[in-house]
Parts: C-alpha cells; structure tokens; sequence
C-alpha cells in the first residue's frame, strides 16, 4: 500500500493528545493555580501534587524474545509462575523469509518507546540490545513492578498456520492479583481497539475478537502490574510477512500501540495512587495449562485460543 508514516503518525498524535488531555483530567492535574514548587522532592516529604513529575507515567515495554542464541541459557528452566517451569527464553519465530521475531520485536518496541516518551511517558525496556541472551521470561513478569511501571506491554509476532492472519492481544487468565484481574483486560482491551482502529486485522486464528485469555506465560504470570502481550501478526502468513518485515508496517503497530497504551493511562488513575497488588503468583494453587506449548512466551497458538491449529503448525513455531 502507499501509505506515508507522517501524515498517520500526525494521526496517532493528536489522538495521544487527546488521550494525555484526558490523563491530565483523571489525575487531576487542572484546576489549580498553584505553581509547582522547584524543591518539592526532598527526600522523605510527602509528593507535590502540583508537581508534574508525580504525574510522570512509566511503561515496561518488553520487546519478546531475545537477539542471541545460546542454545544451553535459554534452555535453563524458570518458573512459570503457575507452579510448573519452563524455558528461560527463545529467539521467536521468523517469516518464511528469516526476518526473525526477535528483530521485529525490538524494532517496534524502539518506535513504541520514541512515540511515549515524545507524549511524556517514561519507558524502561526489559533488554538493552537485540544481540544478547534473556532476560528469562519469569525475569520479565516480574520487571514492571520492580520499577514501579503503571503497566507492562510484551510485545510479539506469532508463528502460527500460514492461512491465519491478524493480531491478537493476549491477557492472564485466570489473574493471580488484582492487577492481573479487570486492569489488565482492560488494557488488553485498550490494546486491541487502538490495533483495531488502526485498520489492522483482528486475528482469524486465535482468541475471541482479537482478545486472548492464558495462563501459559510467564511474563503474564509474574506481573504485579497490567499486563498484556501484543501478538502483532502472523509472521508465517504471507502477506502480513510483508508488513512485519518493513519498516512502514512496523510503525504501523507501534502507532497503534502506543494509541492503546495512552488511551489506557488516561482511563486510570497513577499507580503512585493506588495501593499494590501484591499477591505472589508463585503461590497459586492454580497449575491448569492451556495448550500444549510450554516454551518461551511464544504465542497465540494456544489449544484454548486456536482450535484450527494443528500440532504441526504449532511445531513451527519452534526456533
Ligand atoms: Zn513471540
């Protein structure tokens, strides 16, 4: 297609203007005169909240998978956080052509993190490069609330039947905190309107209306934080193989994205403002696995999610 970046990223930013207008609303920034105050971060003091930086957001983008391939590390088993293990990590699928997931991934988490931080909103990654090894799936889940993010977005591509097409967002289910619970399907849900929105196709293949409820994924289990995992698009479906392997295509979702992220903060309150969710998921009694796939967090072909997905596809998605 001939679309042009600029004139659909002027689009995304007025509708992340409008989305950050509501954000400053809901936290109740307006209405006061008061300026803020230059030395109202003493340590020890309670926040300012006139002060714009108790405002500050944080997102914990996890661009999936990883760069480097060290067979043996990436084997290592970490805890799932069901009370069964799995791989530390994997380095995700590919087209049919070889551009590979991990690449794809850090691409548009990159465009995603540039669009934030071009709105005020503070990002941290959960790798610093495309080319190392991890960190471990469970390292990941457990990231967003170790730097105090109001919420984690993974963000992936699937290796699923090549007749399948579209994107799916996937959520924990059942939760194992409040934050896993209501908030998290909502930002599920912001994800999957702002992709919709954006013209993308909704997945043919997995979930229900673009939305995918498991229990299989780390990143998703260990999560004190929403959470929600972005599957971009079929990479081995040929047409969407274009779009993920061009850079127009990436920023495409990363816009879309980045929509769906503002459109969420703006809808919910600081987490400074709300008290933790602090249930372990370690200590679930809940140990139920859908599907059969138990490595890396790899994607939407879940048993649960995908009845048109046969063994031999699912094995494709092995890397
Ligand atoms: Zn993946």
């Amino acid at each position: 297609m001939s679309a042009r970046v600029a004139p659909a990223r002027s689009g995304v930013r007025a509708a992340a203007a409008a989305a950050l207008l509501a954000l400053s609303l809901v936290a109740g920034c307006g209405g006061s005169s008061v300026q803020p105050t230059p030395a109202a971060s003493t340590a020890g003091s309670a926040p300012d909240p006139t002060d714009p930086a108790a405002h500050m957001r944080t997102v914990l983008l996890d661009p999936g998978h990883n760069g480097g391939n060290d067979p043996k590390a990436m084997a290592k088993k970490v805890p799932d956080g069901r009370g069964k293990t799995k791989e530390c990590n994997t380095t995700g699928t590919s087209t049919d052509d070889g551009f590979p997931e991990h690449k794809f991934t850090w691409d548009v988490a990159l465009r995603v993190r540039q669009l934030l931080i071009d709105n005020g909103v503070n990002v941290v990654l959960t790798r610093e490069n495309d080319k190392g090894v991890g960190p471990c799936v469970d390292e990941r889940g457990k990231k967003a609330a170790e730097v105090n993010a109001d919420i984690a977005v993974s963000i992936h591509a699937d290796g699923a039947p090549p007749n399948g097409k579209g994107f799916h967002v996937i959520y924990p289910k059942p939760p194992l905190n409040t934050a896993q619970g209501a908030p998290s399907l909502a930002l599920a849900t912001a994800l999957r309107d702002s992709l919709r929105g954006a013209g993308l196709p909704v997945s043919s293949y997995a979930g229900v209306n673009g939305l995918s409820g498991r229990s299989d994924l780390a990143g998703l289990n260990f999560s004190k934080r929403p959470v929600a995992m972005v599957e971009c698009a079929n990479m081995r479906n040929a047409e969407e193989a274009v779009t993920v392997s061009n850079g127009v295509g990436r920023a495409r979702y990363a816009q879309a994205i980045v929509v769906g992220i503002l459109a969420w903060l703006g809808r919910n309150p600081p987490a400074s403002a709300k008290p933790s969710a602090a249930a372990d998921p370690s200590r679930s009694a809940n140990s139920r696995a859908e599907g059969s796939e138990s490595d890396g967090e790899r994607s939407g072909s879940s048993a649960s999610s995908s009845p048109s997905a046969t063994p031999s596809a699912r094995a494709r998605t092995a890397n």
